[in-house]
């Protein structure tokens, strides 16, 4: 992206991005925003609900935002977020019935934006979430010398956590389908050699294998 904004950045009148509380960190939304910024291009956001699957959380996290914004609904925390980021100045939300679009309307009649704190909450429970659904690599690479399949671990193991927390969606399934037939999950022969090296302990042969499963 920096390379596209050196080349580009000049004639762009808007930078169109997948933004949401999840992918803050997740899919580094945060660090866009920031080069965004630098360039001094205002955001057009796309997935503010990331799919929907941030208009429901678990009650556990619905429990603590709703203790601090008793009158907020759970799709709006999202709106509030973005609308914390001055940057922004489109948010572009699918909506499926008539009832969501009266929600959205009525949610954007006032500009709420969240306080430091209710900021921090929301984005503790984002990385509680991901905890739950992910694989902490790091992307040290340090299994990938040690792979005799020359796969490419800390890619597949991001295209295996963006599966998990869509539940599916179709990036995962679509760039895994590109790969060459030997370069994907499914050629891991489980010899478990990457593991003996992960820093953070991952069974690497188990995500494989769950992972190609979860394929086919
Ligand atoms: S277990 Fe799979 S991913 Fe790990 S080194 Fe062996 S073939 Fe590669
Ligand atoms: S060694 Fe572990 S943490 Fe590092 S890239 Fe490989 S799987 Fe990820």
């Amino acid at each position: 992206m920096k390379r596209f904004l050196d080349a580009y950045g000049e004639d762009l009148e808007f930078g169109q991005i997948q933004m949401n509380y999840l992918d803050w960190s997740f899919q580094d939304a945060k660090g866009k925003a920031d080069l965004l910024k630098q360039f001094d291009i205002p955001i057009w956001v796309m997935e503010p609900l990331r799919g929907g699957s941030l208009s429901k959380l678990a009650s556990e996290y619905e429990e603590r935002l709703t203790m601090l914004r008793p009158e907020e609904k759970i799709p709006a925390w999202g709106f509030r977020f973005l609308q914390s980021i001055p940057e922004v100045t489109v948010i572009l939300s699918g909506m499926s019935t008539y009832e969501q679009l009266e929600e959205n309307i009525a949610t954007f009649e006032e500009e709420r934006p969240l306080t430091q704190d209710e900021r921090k909450c929301l984005l503790k429970i984002a990385d509680e979430m991901l905890v739950k659904k992910t694989v902490p690599c790091t992307a040290c690479r340090y299994c990938t010398s040690h792979c005799p399949m020359e796969l490419d671990i800390p890619r597949l193991i991001g295209l295996y956590n963006e599966y998990t927390v869509t539940g599916g969606g179709f990036i995962a399934p679509m760039v895994v389908g590109v790969l060459p037939e030997n370069k994907r999950p499914s050629a891991c022969i489980g010899c478990k050699s990457c593991e003996q090296v992960c820093p953070q302990q991952i069974q690497i042969s188990v995500v494989m294998k769950e992972f190609s499963d979860a394929l086919k």
